[in-house]
């Protein structure tokens, strides 16, 4: 069993109006893969100690760790993390943990599909790429297409730097949709995830591409049924759910 450990904020960064990361000092961390978490725990003023899963957004050999967080209104952790942790204060955590795990190793096509703050494990999985594959041969090699849906273009978690990543890498790929009304001048998608959008963002299922899906309950469960439907090998798709109800992993627990 992974042991507590004490991680210090060292820097936040408010993402989106409900979503911030903090960048953690975590001495003794043993250093972890790309898509992985870790469990959170905290003291309450009662004694209570609850606990949550963090996916990691820092890549692999990262000096250090970034939590991606959203603030969840009627939440009991994440607003207080949100609300209360700044520079100086800690708290304890433990891992890495899941085998929700992508490494350059593993080879591609890479295709990444993400519902709201389930972007976190996938851009842990964008930033390794993109530190260890610096020549565009390489990279070219190992192409990898992003299909994020998010709420809102104001909600789109590390947009700018999707951004930046695609215009210096022309084999990555990032779709975004939105599922609200847009603003005028919106060029992406528009709505939920459907089985067009997967047909045209994803490769076909010969070209065999790893898949990794992450976010609410019904997206995963949505996305998985559908692009087995369309063909690809059930062996090459991992899926990582954050939502709420009855899921692996995701149901709140104190120890
Ligand atoms: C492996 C794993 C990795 C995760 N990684 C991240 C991450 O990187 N970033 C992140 O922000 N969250 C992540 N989560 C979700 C996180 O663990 C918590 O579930 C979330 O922060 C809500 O906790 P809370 O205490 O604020 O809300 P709770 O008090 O647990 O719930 C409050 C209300 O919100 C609903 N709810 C709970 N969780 C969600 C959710 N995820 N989406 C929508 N509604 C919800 C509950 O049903 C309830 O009505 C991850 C979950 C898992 C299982």
């Amino acid at each position: 069993m992974h042991e507590w450990r004490l991680a210090t904020v060292v820097g936040a960064i408010h993402e989106t109006a409900t979503v911030w990361t903090f960048i953690l000092d975590v001495p003794g961390w043993p250093g972890h893969r790309a898509g992985q978490y870790v469990d959170v725990r905290l003291v309450a003023k009662d004694g209570d100690r609850p606990k949550r899963s963090f996916s990691i957004a820092s890549a692999p050999g990262d000096p250090r760790l970034a939590l991606t967080i959203e603030r969840l209104k009627n939440g009991e952790v994440s607003p207080h993390l949100c609300d209360e942790l700044h520079a100086g204060d800690q708290f304890e955590l433990r891992g890495p943990l899941g085998n929700f795990v992508w490494d350059v190793g593993d080879g591609g096509p890479l295709l990444l599909v993400a519902g709201g703050s389930g972007i976190v494990p996938l851009m842990a999985m964008l930033r390794h790429r993109a530190a260890v594959l610096t020549d565009a041969a390489a990279r070219r090699a190992l192409p990898a297409r992003l299909l994020y849906s998010s709420r809102r273009e104001d909600e789109i978690i590390f947009r700018a730097e999707l951004e930046r990543l695609a215009a210096h890498d022309h084999s990555l790929r990032v779709t975004h949709t939105i599922t609200r009304k847009p603003a005028p001048g919106w060029k992406g998608a528009l709505g939920r995830i459907d089985r067009t959008m997967l047909a045209t963002v994803a490769w076909p299922p010969a070209d065999r591409p790893r898949i990794y899906i992450c976010g609410p309950s019904p997206l995963v469960t949505f996305v998985e049924t559908e692009l087995k439907a369309l063909g690809h090998d059930p062996d090459l798709i991992r899926i990582e759910r954050f939502g709420p109800t009855g899921d692996k992993g995701a149901t709140p627990s104190r120890d």
